[in-house]
């Protein structure tokens, strides 16, 4: 059975789910976008997505043409037509179709595409082994620039990056600010732990402010876990004792190694375990995850 994509209020099969060469989404980068999980059926953190999404996309000045409760309606409605119940979403609103040329007033209406797919699971093996990350040359966008806030459809950034790792023969990318300070990963929110105590880039470092970045910062904090939101270097990084990463798809993944240096014992260490374990119980619970289940 082919899976239906939701674009601008109807529902298509995948083969047939298509927009035009001239939707400025297309042409210039130009439109924001949501990544979101659903757990047995109930979407994590929906409201919080939904918010970045409108504000995404308020920051671009794009006019997004339905309601939050209308978009989450939709999504839900995409989501049981399909009977998807463990699920990734991507939710898109492009600036719509337009004449050539940048200037966002040739868009007359921005396009919703809600796509909603089975979910690739990171291979398990990743979770207890870890992965190995590179610095790269690339550097973060500046704030001044496109601030990174901002979750656009322009990654180019972060894909130059995701290269320049692969290249090395690392899995992953760290970027660093103009100002050399760590900043995130290319699609994910990066950690450190030392002396038990946890440290994340604060968000004027120019980073995304993570949905799962925050819900672990809380999730830490619930559990007694000193968290510091403040700025670090690339020392911080070789020194840590545990490093890892945090975004919808990927949850929590554990960094062994960085620019060759080992980090801790060269395994996942135990803040990392313990939180990937809280993570995981706090998706799969009914009660955490009715929270953001509007009624539909
Ligand atoms: N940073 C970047 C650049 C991202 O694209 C993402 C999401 N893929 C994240 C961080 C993690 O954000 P979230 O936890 O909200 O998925």
């Amino acid at each position: 059975m082919s899976l239906k994509v939701y674009i601008d209020g109807e529902l298509f099969p995948q083969e047939e789910a298509k927009i035009s060469v001239f939707d400025h989404g297309l042409l210039y980068g130009d439109g924001v976008f949501e990544g979101i999980r659903s757990y047995g059926g109930k979407v994590f953190k929906l409201q919080e997505h939904i918010d970045r999404l409108y504000e995404s996309a308020k920051a671009i000045a794009l006019q997004i043409p339905i309601s939050k409760e209308e978009m989450m309606e939709a999504l839900y409605n995409t989501l049981r037509v399909n009977n998807l119940k463990d699920s990734y979403i991507r939710l898109v609103v492009t600036r719509g179709v337009g004449k050539l040329g940048l200037e966002h007033t040739k868009c007359k209406k921005p396009s919703i595409i809600i796509i909603t797919d089975f979910i690739e699971l990171y291979p398990p093996r990743l979770y207890e082994v870890g992965i190995d990350a590179v610095t790269v040359r690339t550097i973060r966008n500046h704030f001044e620039a496109l601030n990174p806030r901002i979750k656009c459809l322009n990654y180019m950034n972060n894909i130059l990056a995701k290269i320049e790792s692969l290249i090395a023969g690392a899995s992953e990318a760290v970027m660093l600010n103009a100002e050399g300070y760590v900043a995130e990963c290319t699609g994910e929110n990066i950690f450190v732990v030392k002396h038990g105590e946890i440290m994340t880039p604060p968000v004027n470092a120019g980073i995304l402010k993570g949905i799962t970045r925050d819900t672990v910062i809380e999730l830490a904090k619930r559990s007694g876990i000193h968290v510091m939101e403040e700025l670090f270097t690339r020392y911080e990084l070789y020194t840590a004792e545990e490093c890892f990463l945090t975004g919808t798809a990927a949850e929590i993944v554990p960094v062994v190694k960085i620019d060759g240096r080992v980090i801790g014992n060269g395994k996942p260490g135990k803040v990392t375990q313990f939180l990937l374990k809280s993570y995981r119980e706090l998706t799969r619970s009914p009660e955490t995850a009715e929270v953001t289940t509007p009624t539909v």
